[in-house]
C-alpha cells in the first residue's frame, strides 16, 4: 500500500511537471519548459528508486519519506486567514503635477516656466539634465530605434493625444435617475464589454487630485474637480510584448493600450453626461488625478515594490484610467490585500531586473505621510530616454505578471491563501524563469529591414 502511495505521488508530480513544461512551452517560455522538464524526470526518481530496490529497511524509509511529503504538503500549501494590518497610506498633501518627471521634460531651458520651476525645486535640475541629453522617447538616435515600430507607437500616442478634447463636454439637460446599484452594476459590466479587465468604484478624494496641474494649458493652475464619484478601471498589457522590452515592442504595447483605455474613458464619460451629469475621462497626459491611487482605492488592487498597481490577476501588467463624475454610485469596499505587500517586501526581483537601478531594495519607506515603495523616476525615464522605449523589464518579470491563466492563478491562489507557499514562490519563479529573465526575441513580423533604394 505504501509503494502505491509513492509512487502514485512520483506519476502525479511527473504529470504536474510535464504539464507546467507544455504550458510553459505554449507560453513560448522555453526556459521554464526545459527547466520543469528536467526536473520532471530528476524529482520523482529518488520514488522510484526506492520502489525498484529493495533492501533492509526499505519500508521504514519508505514511511518516512511518504510522512514527509504528506506533512511538507500541508505546511506549505495549507490556507491561513490572516488579518494583516494595513499602515497609513493616506497623502497628507496632494502632488502637484509640476513635479511629474514627464513634465518636467517637457520644460524649455530659458523659459520663465524653466526657470521658476528650478528655483522651487532646485535639487531636481541636475537628474533632470541626465535625461535632457539622453536622445529622448522614440529618438531615432536611441538604442532600441527602429522606424516600423516607433512610427507604431508614434501612431497610437498621436491617436490618443487626439482623444485629450472629448474627455469632457456638454451635459444633457435630462437627467435620467437610476438606482445606484443597478447602474454601478450595468457600468461596470460594460465598461468591460468595451475592453476593460477589471473596474472599481471610489468615492473620489482630495488625496486622488493633483493640486497643481502641470500639462498644457492647466500648467500652474489650482486642479478643479468637485466630483464625488470615481470610476477606475485596468487594460490589459500584451505579456509578449511586454516581456520583449526594453526593445521596441514594449513601447508600442504601451501605447496601444493608453489609447484603448482612453476610448474606453471617453465613452464611459459621454455615457454618463448623456444621462445628464457631468463626467471627465482622465487619460494619458490629460490627468486631474493620479489613476493608481484611485484605482486602489476603488479595490482594484495596491501599490506594490514598482510604486504602480499590482492587480490579483494580471500583477502591474496593466494600464489604468478614471472617469471621474457626478452620477450616484455605489462604491466599492478596498479589500486590502497584505499579502501582496508582505510578497513585495522579499521578492525584490523588479529591483534586481530594473537596468537603470531605480527600483529600491529596501523596506517601505514613509512618502508624503504614507508608507510605500518609490521609485528612483528620474533614473527610470533616463534610461527609456537612453533607449527610447518605455522597458517595462520590472513588469514583464514581476512573478504577478504572469498570464490570466489557470495555471498562474492557481499559483497565485496560494500566494494569497498559503504564508509558507508565499514565502518560496518567488524562489521557485526564479529557479523556472530564471531571477533576471532575458527579454523575449523578436517575432518575424516585427523585423522589417529599411530598403537603400
Ligand atoms: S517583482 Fe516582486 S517585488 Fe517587484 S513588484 Fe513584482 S512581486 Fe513585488
Ligand atoms: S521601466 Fe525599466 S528602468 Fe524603469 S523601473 Fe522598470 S525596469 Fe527599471
Amino acid at each position: 500500500m505504501l509503494h502505491i502511495l509513492l509512487i502514485l505521488f512520483a506519476s502525479g508530480l511527473f504529470l504536474l511537471l510535464t504539464t507546467v513544461a507544455i504550458l510553459s512551452k505554449i507560453e513560448k517560455e522555453d526556459k521554464a519548459a526545459g527547466r520543469a522538464i528536467a526536473a520532471a524526470f530528476i524529482f520523482p526518481t529518488p520514488v522510484v528508486l526506492l520502489w525498484i530496490i529493495d533492501f533492509p529497511g526499505r519500508d521504514l524509509i519508505s514511511s518516512i519519506l511518504m510522512g514527509l511529503i504528506i506533512l511538507s504538503a500541508v505546511i506549505i500549501f495549507m490556507p491561513i486567514p490572516i488579518r494583516y494590518k494595513k499602515a497609513n497610506d493616506k497623502l497628507t498633501d496632494q502632488y502637484d503635477e509640476r513635479d511629474v518627471v514627464f513634465v518636467r521634460h517637457k520644460l524649455k531651458e530659458g523659459t520663465d516656466q524653466f526657470d521658476q520651476y528650478y528655483d522651487r525645486r532646485p535639487e531636481k535640475l541636475e537628474p533632470d539634465n541626465k535625461y535632457r541629453i539622453a536622445p529622448g522617447l522614440l529618438s531615432p538616435s536611441s538604442s532600441m530605434a527602429d522606424p516600423f515600430m516607433y512610427s507604431s507607437a508614434a501612431a497610437s500616442f498621436t491617436t490618443c493625444e487626439n482623444l485629450i478634447d472629448i474627455c469632457d463636454g456638454p451635459v444633457s439637460e435630462t437627467q435620467i435617475q437610476a438606482n445606484p446599484a443597478e447602474l454601478s452594476r450595468y457600468i461596470k459590466k460594460w465598461t468591460k464589454h468595451l475592453g476593460a479587465h477589471s473596474v472599481g468604484i471610489t468615492l473620489l478624494k482630495n488625496e486622488h487630485k493633483y493640486s497643481i496641474g502641470g500639462r498644457g494649458g492647466q500648467y500652474g493652475k489650482p486642479v478643479e474637480n468637485s466630483h464625488k464619484f470615481a470610476i477606475a478601471f485596468t487594460v490589459e498589457m500584451d505579456f509578449d510584448s511586454i516581456n520583449k522590452g526594453p526593445q521596441a515592442p514594449a513601447v508600442m504595447e504601451s501605447a496601444k493600450q493608453y489609447l484603448n483605455a482612453g476610448t474606453i474613458a471617453v465613452q464611459l464619460a459621454s455615457f454618463i453626461r448623456n444621462l445628464g451629469y457631468e463626467a471627465r475621462a482622465h487619460i494619458d497626459a490629460h490627468y486631474e488625478v493620479i489613476c493608481p491611487l484611485v484605482a486602489r482605492d476603488a479595490g482594484l488592487g495596491e501599490l506594490g515594490r514598482m510604486g504602480i498597481l499590482m492587480t490579483p490577476t494580471l500583477g502591474p501588467r496593466v494600464r489604468v484610467n478614471v472617469v471621474t463624475c457626478d452620477i450616484p454610485l455605489m462604491i466599492d469596499e478596498r479589500n486590502y490585500d497584505g499579502s501582496m505587500i508582505e510578497f513585495c517586501s522579499h521578492c525584490k526581483k523588479c529591483a534586481d531586473v530594473c537596468p537603470g537601478r531605480a527600483i529600491s531594495q529596501e523596506d517601505r519607506k514613509m512618502f508624503n505621510g504614507a508608507l510605500g515603495w518609490k521609485i528612483d523616476h528620474e533614473k527610470c525615464f533616463t534610461y527609456w530616454c537612453n533607449t527610447g522605449t518605455d522597458c517595462g523589464r520590472c513588469m514583464a518579470s514581476c512573478p504577478y505578471s504572469h498570464p490570466d491563466t489557470l495555471m498562474h492563478n492557481v499559483i497565485r491562489y496560494f500566494i494569497r491563501h498559503a504564508p509558507v507557499f508565499r514565502r518560496i514562490a518567488a524562489t521557485m519563479d526564479d529557479l523556472l524563469y530564471g531571477r533576471k529573465p532575458k527579454p523575449m526575441d523578436l517575432e518575424e513580423w516585427e523585423k522589417v529591414m529599411i530598403s537603400k533604394d
